[in-house]
């Protein structure tokens, strides 16, 4: 129970508490907690100069137990009447605030862990072979991406110039989104000790929606054989909330089944962390895609062991992601490269045009909801991006 007018439906209750960083009026940004459509300011709830300091990273650095610690805090001001009269003045309505990237990212890695939309990809650019490549069922595949332009949610997304073909030179004309769901880690680990998939809860704080805004032609013409460059790194949006991991205990669900062993140290059988996240994808409020997150294959505790296990050290802000969330059905796949089957069948749209890739104007916003404790829903709010008109080329 609580002191506050909370609407039954809200995705922003009390097994939520999301955590993300604001801003009232241009003043100085601090890490605020949503509840039902308005942020508590943290740093003036606690009067700790750390939730003060423009991003989550200083709190998240302090690790497992001090997030829970919080956590309860948060609940307990939220439920006691004997708190409302400190604690009401310090819900501000959430359209009164802007919110900023909540982490300040460090490493920015991205995986490739659906199934489908692995085959679909394969089936699209090697037809004829297997469309899986013969390493895909013993590593979840990923690859570093660029931390400097992870951005927040409502960042304009500038379409990309760049080198389409052999002697081509031009905007994207095949601009893409992903629909990921991406991992903050929280506590780092030392070089050259890897992270044990049991270890997820002691790094990872919590889970945010991403959009890996995709140029196709770009990337095609470059991947080989290094992989994803520059068709990738000029935006990647993610939203303002991190929803903690203590909050998605309900929406753990076991991984479909794996039909390679994997080796002992992806060995995730003993603490599955699937996620039953339902993610929705619209293009221009027009709802175009349903990506299961419960279908990945590999799991987050699966990348986070992989990643580590040559020795590489997590840093606090960390983020890594899903890759692309498809699931089997047409209408859950999560970008238009699929959706379009490479643009050879075009998406046709309510007001009866038709899309195969992104055209300027256009408005993508991808959100998510989970279950919550107590048969909630919670929800993990969203990423939105507009597409303007590439730069001039000076
Ligand atoms: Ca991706």
């Amino acid at each position: 129970m609580t002191w506050l007018d909370l609407p039954g439906d809200t995705g922003f209750g009390l097994t939520n508490l999301p955590y993300g960083v604001f801003s009232v009026s241009g003043g100085d940004r601090r890490t605020g907690v949503a509840v039902g459509t308005r942020v508590l300011d943290i740093a003036a709830a606690t009067g700790d100069e750390l939730h003060a300091t423009g991003s989550l990273n200083a709190f998240l650095a302090q690790g497992p137990a001090a997030w829970a610690r919080l956590r309860q805090q948060v609940t307990e001001w939220l439920t006691d009447p004997a708190h409302q009269a400190r604690i009401e003045p310090l819900l501000i309505p959430v359209a009164d605030v802007t919110l900023h990237l909540p982490i300040e990212v460090a490493d920015y890695v991205d995986f490739y862990s659906s199934r489908h939309h692995a085959e679909n990809l394969g089936r699209m650019f090697r037809p004829g072979s297997d469309p899986l490549t013969p390493n895909w069922k013993h590593l979840p595949i990923g690859y570093h991406g660029r931390a400097g332009t992870v951005r927040v949610s409502g960042t304009p997304v500038i379409r990309p110039t760049g080198q389409l073909g052999a002697a081509r030179f031009g905007p994207s004309q095949r601009l893409d989104i992903e629909a990921e769901v991406g991992f903050v880690v929280g506590a780092p680990s030392q070089l050259g000790t890897p992270v044990p998939v049991g270890d997820f809860a002691e790094h990872v704080f919590g889970v945010c929606l991403v959009n890996d805004w995709s140029a196709r032609d770009l990337q095609s013409w470059e991947y080989v054989p290094l992989g994803p460059f520059l068709g990738k790194s000029f935006l990647t949006s993610v939203s303002p909330w991190v929803v903690p991991l203590a909050a998605l205990e309900a929406a753990r669900v076991s991984p479909p089944d794996r039909d390679v062993p994997t080796l002992p140290y992806l060995d995730d059988s003993k603490e599955p962390w699937g996620l039953d996240l339902s993610l929705e994808v619209r293009l221009n409020g027009e709802l175009i895609s349903r990506p299961p997150f419960g279908e990945l294959y590999w799991t987050a505790p699966q990348q986070l062991a992989h990643m580590t296990v040559n020795g590489a050290a997590l840093r606090t802000g960390d983020l890594f992601a899903s890759g692309t969330v498809s699931g089997p059905a047409k209408d859950q796949r999560g970008s238009f490269i699929e959706l379009s089957w490479g643009g050879a069948e075009p998406l046709t749209l309510a007001d009866g045009t038709t899309r195969t890739f992104l055209e300027d104007g256009d408005v993508v916003t991808i959100t998510a909801t989970a279950p919550g404790a107590g048969g909630t829903r919670i929800s993990l709010g969203e990423v939105t991006g507009t597409v303007q008109p590439a730069l001039d080329p000076q």
